[in-house]
Formats: structure tokens, C-alpha cells, sequence
């Protein structure tokens, strides 16, 4: 049997709607024209709600990683102690950059695939007995699928210590779940373009409060193309300093225009539902799931087979046969774990496709009856929640 539908269900790159893929093939148009300026002006806006943010959205050229560092860069003083939460790979990769660039930093590890544990995390900073500058954390750590208590981290944070900056990263998750800078005591809240924002790869974003953007003006950190003050600067010229992904600019707008139609509470919902129903399948299938329901991300579903093997053939089943593909583990989860993206242009019945395909590999694997196990636990989900 052949199955031509591919199906990219990874925690990024995601599919990317047609609606977006007609504004991306537009006709080039030069950087500096009042043409591009209509186009950043309604992009730098039109984000806003997506980010919960008061100030208009910086837009990179670059990848997600490069506003991880321009967090850190413009937020933090070569000689401030920054403390780091790491509680997977892209908590990792902010340690990386903070000892890149820093020697004050302190790590606060938590272990892979649970959420930060609030109370603990004060605690800790306060033995540090030193004045931090800011701390910074994932929203949702996507190599375990696990979304942070942000709401609780920001507020008890700012009450230890309201100077603190709080710098989150959103990348696998804003255009996904509610958030709001004041709300949640973010400063700044970062993200890229090709997660729940479902664009290609190649832009990154960047959301900030007014006590952080007068922060990065006082900041000595060496930086270049990632100083965001050139950004804000250009940002008031409706422009970039420079040369934009003209293409993923008018991308950009085509996304806010989709929210728009679909009610960005409703798109939010629709992540929660799959994650919900997903969640009722693969147990039904006795496939172990990595995360606790309280903290599972609505973006990203990690689970655990039951042997080295089956995972293989989970993994290289779903593409050789079906034309799925889901991603693996990461750092010491690789080979221990497989994740599932469920973020972006996404619905429920393209997750019906992915529980079905593993009923058919677990019924051969395991000489088990799987079939209609797993869909009617997710479908009982979709009706009750719906
Ligand atoms: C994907 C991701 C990044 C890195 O983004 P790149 O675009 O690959 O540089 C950073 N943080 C999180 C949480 C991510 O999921």
C-alpha cells in the first residue's frame, strides 16, 4: 500500500498552510521601498496578540537560536550572574551561550521531562546570596515536551526580586498558548518562525517590555548583528537594519491573518485538544508518555516504547510506510524516546493519521490487537472536548 500524503509532524520545521506559501511567492520587492515598509509595519504589529506584548515585534532574519543570544546579550552585562534553567536541549543550548559569553552563571538543572519546581528555583537563587541580573527558562522545553508554570515562575520571581529580568524562550510554543508580558512578568519573549508560527525556517522574533528596551540601551555586551537597539531603531522607520526575508515578511502577515479567521483563542484550543486526545491514544496503545498531564505541552507529546527496537520500528515504519514523520530524542534521551509535533497547521484528524499508522505497526510488533484501540480513545477525546 502507498500513501502519498506526507505528514511532517516534528517539533519544527511544521507545514506550512498554502494560504502562506501564495503570499511567500510574491513577486520580490526591494528592502528599501514603501512597498517592504507596509509590509514590516503590518508585520511588526500584527504580532502583538501572538506574543501578549504592548511594543511592536522585532523580526530577525536568522534562526530561533540567534534571539537566545540576542536575549542574553543585550539583557546582560559581561560581568552580571545570569542564572540558567535547564531542563533539556534548548535549556542547554542557553547555557551554551551563556558561558560563551559569561562567567557569572549559574545553573539550575532539572531533571529531563519534568517542569521547574517554583518554590525549589527560589530557594536556589537565594543561596546564591548574589545580585542577578536576569534569569532565563524555555516556555516549553521541546525535546521533552514539557511546558514551564511561566504564569507562577514570572510572579515569584519579580517578588523575590522585582529587578530581575525574565527571559523566556518561546519558540516551540508562541502561537500555541495564551501569554502576556504584563500578566506574566516577562521582559522578554522570544520565538522563530517555523514552530506554531507556521512559516518556513528563517525568521526569529523578539517581544519586550519598556524596562527592557531601555536595558538594552544601557548594556555593554559586544554585539553586531544582533543588537537590538539597530532593530528598534529601524523598526520606527517601519524598516530593518538589514536585509530582511522580504518573502517571510508578507509570510508573517498571511499567519496573522489566518489567527485573525480562526479566533486565536480557537487556535490555541485546537492545540490543547490534540495534545489531550493524542495523549488518551498512545496510552491506549501502552506506549508510556514522558510528561505528567498537568505540565504537557500543547505543542509537542513525548512518549517512551517499550523497547529499543520498537522504537526503531516505530520510527522508520511511520516514514518508509506511511510517509510520517515524527522526531526522535535528544542528548541522553536519544534512542530512549520518540516526539510528535502537534503544532501549527495541524488538526485533529492529521493526528488520527499517526495513531492509526502506530495501531497497525504495534498490532504487527506485538502480536496484539491494536486496531481502533488507540482512534477511539482519541476520538472520544475530540467529541468530549469539542
Ligand atoms: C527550535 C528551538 C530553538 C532553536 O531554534 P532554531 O531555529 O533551530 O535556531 C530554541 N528554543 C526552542 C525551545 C526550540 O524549540
Amino acid at each position: 500500500m502507498h500513501y502519498y500524503q506526507p505528514l511532517l509532524l516534528t517539533p519544527g520545521p511544521t507545514p506550512v498552510p498554502d494560504e502562506i506559501m501564495a503570499q511567500i511567492q510574491l513577486p520580490m520587492v526591494g528592502h528599501r521601498s514603501p512597498d517592504f515598509e507596509t509590509i514590516a509595519e503590518e508585520a511588526f504589529s500584527g504580532l502583538k496578540p501572538i506574543f501578549g506584548a504592548q511594543n511592536d515585534i522585532l523580526i530577525l532574519t536568522s534562526s530561533g537560536t540567534s534571539v537566545l543570544e540576542a536575549s542574553m546579550l543585550n539583557i546582560a552585562n559581561p560581568d552580571d550572574h545570569i542564572v540558567i534553567i535547564v531542563s533539556g536541549a534548548f535549556g542547554n543550548r542557553f547555557k551554551q551561550i551563556a558561558e560563551t559569553y559569561y562567567s557569572n552563571v549559574h545553573v539550575f538543572e532539572v531533571t529531563w521531562g519534568k517542569a521547574v519546581n517554583v518554590a525549589q528555583f527560589i530557594d536556589y537563587i537565594k543561596s546564591l546570596n548574589v545580585k542577578i541580573t536576569a534569569v532565563f527558562s524555555q516556555f516549553c522545553e521541546t525535546s521533552t515536551g514539557v511546558l514551564h508554570p511561566i504564569h507562577k515562575l514570572g510572579k515569584s520571581l519579580k517578588t523575590y526580586d522585582k529587578d530581575i529580568f525574565f527571559v523566556v524562550d518561546g519558540v516551540s510554543c508562541i502561537g500555541a498558548v495564551e501569554v502576556d508580558l504584563v500578566k506574566d512578568n516577562i521582559d522578554v519573549l522570544v520565538s522563530g518562525s517555523q514552530k506554531a508560527i507556521m512559516l518556513p525556517p528563517g525568521l526569529a522574533f523578539v517581544a519586550y517590555n519598556d524596562r527592557a528596551k531601555q536595558r538594552f540601551n544601557e548594556v555593554t555586551t559586544p554585539r553586531f548583528y544582533l543588537d537590538l537597539n539597530k532593530y528598534i531603531d529601524s523598526a520606527n522607520n517601519h524598516s530593518t537594519p538589514f536585509t530582511p526575508n522580504v518573502a517571510l515578511f508578507r509570510g508573517v502577515n498571511a499567519y496573522v491573518d489566518l489567527v485573525k479567521h480562526e479566533g486565536f483563542n480557537h487556535v490555541i484550543e485546537r492545540h490543547y485538544l490534540i495534545r489531550d486526545a493524542l495523549r488518551a491514544a498512545l496510552t491506549a496503545l501502552n506506549l508510556k508518555l514522558l510528561v505528567d498531564d498537568d505540565v504537557a505541552s500543547p505543542t509537542v507529546t513525548a512518549f517512551i516504547p517499550n523497547t529499543k527496537d520498537e522504537l526503531s520500528l516505530i520510527k522508520n515504519q511511520l516514514k518508509s510506510r506511511f510517509n510520517i514523520t515524527i522526531a526522535g530524542g535528544q542528548g541522553h534521551l536519544k534512542g530512549k524516546i520518540l516526539r510528535i509535533g502537534h503544532m501549527g497547521k495541524i488538526s485533529p484528524f492529521d493526528i488520527l493519521s499517526v495513531v492509526s499508522a502506530l495501531e497497525l505497526i504495534l498490532t504487527e510488533a506485538r502480536k496484539t490487537n491494536y486496531i481502533g484501540t488507540g482512534i477511539s480513545k482519541f476520538m472520544e477525546v475530540i467529541h468530549h472536548e469539542s
